[in-house]
């Protein structure tokens, strides 16, 4: 079996919480906790959950655009978790990142034919004209026009400057993009536009994905594979279709409870959670989602759930599945 083009081992992202008249430590935010997944060449593995689940602190630090606090990153077999600036630098042309907000991430004061030419100017493409033609060819590549390098971010729709975005991150022909939130400031149409056109350049340049975004329907539309985030922790993880059929977490039960069902005849009962997600830097014991959960039993309070395969290639992290716990429901 081929091996995958990203390994992500008991990663962890902690944040300081500084306070009182020194600025010393008072607390952490436990951001990303203790995360395991690994993706597949040419695969698109959505990671889904709530706002402040720690998902795109998860695609930061697997860039290492902020530092892992703990853990370890392999891409394509090698250990990048202690780079140095300059190997990470170097191996940024392979893994690039595509931002929710593109007019945020695209400088105003540069024409689109710098912005998308700089990448090209860091990893050596020195010869002006060599960058010019290839920076209206990736124009043309995400649907834009050769005339629009001379025009500047603002005089661009939104799905247009993610299309700027996207061929920004495609310059370098890498082999991993990170996606966070690529699409949830757009219109609903325009989803779908943008949505079509990265499933069509993953087919056409081989790419792979990671697919961050809170929306359960947009994921669906483009992952091969989900993974649900609560807490800092995944929940749950699988192929798209076991998921989106058969969730075991009762967290991933309630969430795709509150998607409108395409069809009228299917009539899908919504599972409302109480309570409000628990602060990352006061998590409870045991499971996270215990506070929340409307099956928890008593163990929950306690022990934390492991994340295992549940069924084939089926991973959750809920008592609910291992054999040996007892159904004391609270
Ligand atoms: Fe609910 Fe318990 Fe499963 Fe957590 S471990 S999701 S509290 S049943």
């Amino acid at each position: 079996m081929e091996k995958p083009i990203l390994e992500v081992e008991q990663l962890k992202k902690y944040f300081d919480i500084k306070g009182g008249v020194f600025g010393r430590k008072v607390g952490e935010v436990k951001a990303v906790d203790d995360i395991s997944f690994a993706v597949k060449r040419g695969e698109i593995l959505g990671i889904v959950g709530e706002s402040g689940c720690g998902k795109s602190t998860t695609g930061k630090a697997i860039l290492r655009l902020i530092e892992p606090t703990s853990g370890q990153i392999k891409f394509e077999g090698q250990d990048i978790t202690n780079l140095d600036a300059k190997k990470m630098r170097q191996l940024r042309r392979d893994m690039q990142i595509i931002f929710q907000d593109p007019y945020a991430s695209l400088n105003p004061r540069h024409t689109v034919e710098k912005i998308i030419g700089e990448p090209l100017l860091i990893h050596g493409m020195k010869n002006a004209k060599q960058r010019k033609e290839r920076v209206r060819e990736l124009l043309e590549v995400v649907g834009l026009q050769a005339y629009h390098a001379s025009r500047y971010a603002h005089q661009f729709s939104g799905g247009q400057r993610q299309r700027i975005g996207i061929a920004r991150a495609l310059a370098n022909n890498p082999k991993l993009i990170i996606c966070d939130e690529p699409v949830s400031a757009l219109d609903v149409s325009v989803q779908s536009q943008i949505l079509n056109l990265m499933e069509k350049l993953r087919d056409e340049f081989h790419l792979t994905y990671v697919f961050i975004a809170h929306d359960l329907s947009v994921v669906k539309h483009i992952s091969d594979r989900v993974g649900v985030m609560y807490l800092g922790q995944m929940v749950e993880l699988t192929d798209k279709d076991k998921l989106y059929d058969d969730p075991k977490h009762p967290y991933t039960q309630a969430l795709l409870s509150a998607i409108p069902m395409p069809d009228p005849d299917v009539n899908r009962e919504r599972i409302i959670l109480q309570g409000d997600v628990p602060s990352p830097s006061n998590p409870p014991t045991g499971c996270p989602f215990h506070t929340r959960c409307p099956q928890a039993m008593e163990i929950c309070k306690t022990l934390k759930p492991a994340f295992k395969e549940a069924s084939d290639n089926h991973f959750v992290a809920c008592h609910l599945y291992e054999k040996e716990v007892a159904t004391n429901v609270i």
